[in-house]
């Protein structure tokens, strides 16, 4: 069973002004899987857009009115209602997306506790100065309309926190999520529309197109998009007549050092794990793994193992590891990048190197050793299950190729030593730095990256404020 037939008979609506409508067109959502139709989504034209713009604009000055403590009681109902309808969620990602139903489960969780935790966070006016006859605080303001744009590795999860930073802060929101995964975020549109007053959500499953006139309306006063740096920079670029906001969450190339005195056995399949979780697809995947000379072969040999003993099937099988990857055009990608490592001279693929015959987009996961910069596996983001394990000369070493990169998310360093380590991790040009970890972030923490990597946080305290306006209001002190 692959989810399909449980949603064949399903007929997929936006949500636009409250209301749940038909698309002008239906386009194909493909089980990575199998290979074949898993339901029909719906297209959407740009006056689809204009109308939830609209809706969104109508409706901004009741949200607004509603304050920070009804807004979160409204999250809140929307997070029981997520809860109530999980497993639905859950078939209904693994489905579409490909991944484990165990993590397909473990997101749906995990948007529902950052429901929780980020309307836990409190923004208050801040008291600048009072002195003669004045009172100067800094208050926030909503933005407007937030256009948020997500992709096809973890959609419910990038859609649970731009919706939640958006309306709790006052805004309303147009989210179009990837074509290629946007059922979960339309079924989320659906449990929305008995939530929300109507206009405050509008999840609209328009394609590319749609995501460029989301960044060029007058109407939309920011984006928050996740996705590649390509697309992050054509968002940019038409973001600036209008002046939008931003928070671009954008690729990365993670890089983990691995000094000599690590605990091989321990840390191999925890590295693996971190490389190959969700077949490689997270923006802050393990990308490139530098491990010092002293332990490299046994390191290879270990993360063999470890890769080796994974279970590789359809997110719906038991106990499996890895899912396919999710389409097809990543899945050529990372096949033609599997024969081009395999045609580089010196270069050992220790396990995998292939695709796996049988229907649906499966990778076997892959350990390449005996590479170095000025291969595309290393200097590009593969976003697959294929890991370079690069041999450095010493922690200096691998410190100074880890930061010669244009990507910026998150870096880590795995030793016996912490202090060591922390002092390296340190100095890692990464949004976020590990010692003995990577991944996994709790879920209200700010998120980001450096250089290419993206603008601004998303999530926590810094993620709502990018949600919102500051002003300066200078007053007469009033007496008594
Ligand atoms: P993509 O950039 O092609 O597409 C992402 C979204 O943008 C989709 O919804 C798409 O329809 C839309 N889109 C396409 N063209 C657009 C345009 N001109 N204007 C506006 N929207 C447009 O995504 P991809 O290349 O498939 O994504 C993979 C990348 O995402 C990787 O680089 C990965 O690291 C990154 N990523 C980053 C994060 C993060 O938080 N930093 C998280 C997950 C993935």
């Amino acid at each position: 069973m692959t989810g399909a037939t449980h949603w064949a008979g399903h007929t997929f609506r936006h949500l636009i002004a409250g209301e749940l409508v038909a698309g002008t067109h239906v386009y194909p959502v493909i089980n990575p899987a199998t290979g074949t139709n898993l339901a029909d989504a719906p297209g959407a034209d740009h006056i689809m857009l204009d109308r939830a713009v609209a809706a969104a604009q109508a409706a901004l000055p009741g949200w607004q009115a509603q304050g920070f403590d009804a807004r979160r009681d409204a999250l809140l109902t929307l997070k029981a209602a997520i809860e109530a309808r999980a497993e639905d969620l859950a078939t209904l990602l693994t489905a579409e997306q490909g991944k484990p139903l165990v993590q397909a489960r473990d997101e749906i969780t995990r948007g529902a506790e950052a429901i929780a935790k980020m309307t836990a966070l409190k923004i208050e006016p801040e008291l600048l100065d009072v002195s003669g006859d004045k009172r100067t605080e800094l208050v926030y303001r909503p933005l407007g309309v937030i256009g948020a744009i997500t992709l096809w590795n973890v959609p419910f999860l990038l859609a649970i926190p731009k919706l939640v930073s958006a309306l709790y802060c006052g805004n309303a929101i147009v989210l179009k999520p990837s074509p290629l995964t946007p059922l979960t975020t339309l079924l989320l549109g659906e449990i929305a529309a008995e939530i929300f007053p109507p206009g405050i959500v509008n999840i609209i499953a328009g394609e590319a197109d749609f995501g460029a006139w989301m960044s060029t309306h007058p109407g939309i006063a920011k984006i928050n998009f996740t996705g590649s740096v390509a697309t992050g920079q054509k968002i940019m670029a038409s973001a600036a007549p209008t002046l939008k906001r931003l928070t671009l969450e954008l690729g990365g190339n993670d890089a983990a050092i691995v000094l000599a005195d690590a605990d091989i056995d321990a840390f191999a399949p925890r590295l693996i794990n971190a490389a190959f979780k969700n077949s490689g697809q997270i923006c802050q995947a393990i990308k490139r793994l530098y491990v010092e000379d002293a332990i490299y072969e046994p390191m290879v040999a270990a993360l063999t193992k470890a890769t080796e003993a994974l279970k590789i099937g359809a997110g719906t099988e038991p106990g499996v590891d890895i899912g396919p990857i999710q389409n097809q055009m990543q899945f050529d990608r990372l096949k033609a990048l599997q024969d081009e490592t395999r045609a580089l001279p010196e270069v050992r693929i220790t396990t995998g190197g292939h695709a796996l015959n049988r229907a649906g987009y499966f990778i076997a996961p892959t350990i390449v050793a005996d590479i170095a910069e000025g291969t595309r596996l290393v200097d590009e983001e593969q976003f697959g299950p294929i890991l370079p394990v690069i041999r450095c000369a010493s922690a200096e070493d691998a410190l100074m190729r880890a930061n010669d990169s244009p990507f910026g998310l998150g870096g880590s360093v795995w030793t016996a030593d912490i202090a060591r380590g922390t002092a390296l991790a340190q100095r890692m040009e990464t949004g976020v730095a590990w010692v003995n970890h990577h991944l996994g972030l709790a879920v209200d923490f700010p998120f980001g990256g450096v250089k290419t990597s993206g603008i601004g946080r998303a999530k926590s305290i810094l993620g709502l404020k990018a949600h919102m306006e500051a002003q300066v209001v200078q007053v007469p002190e009033m007496p008594g």
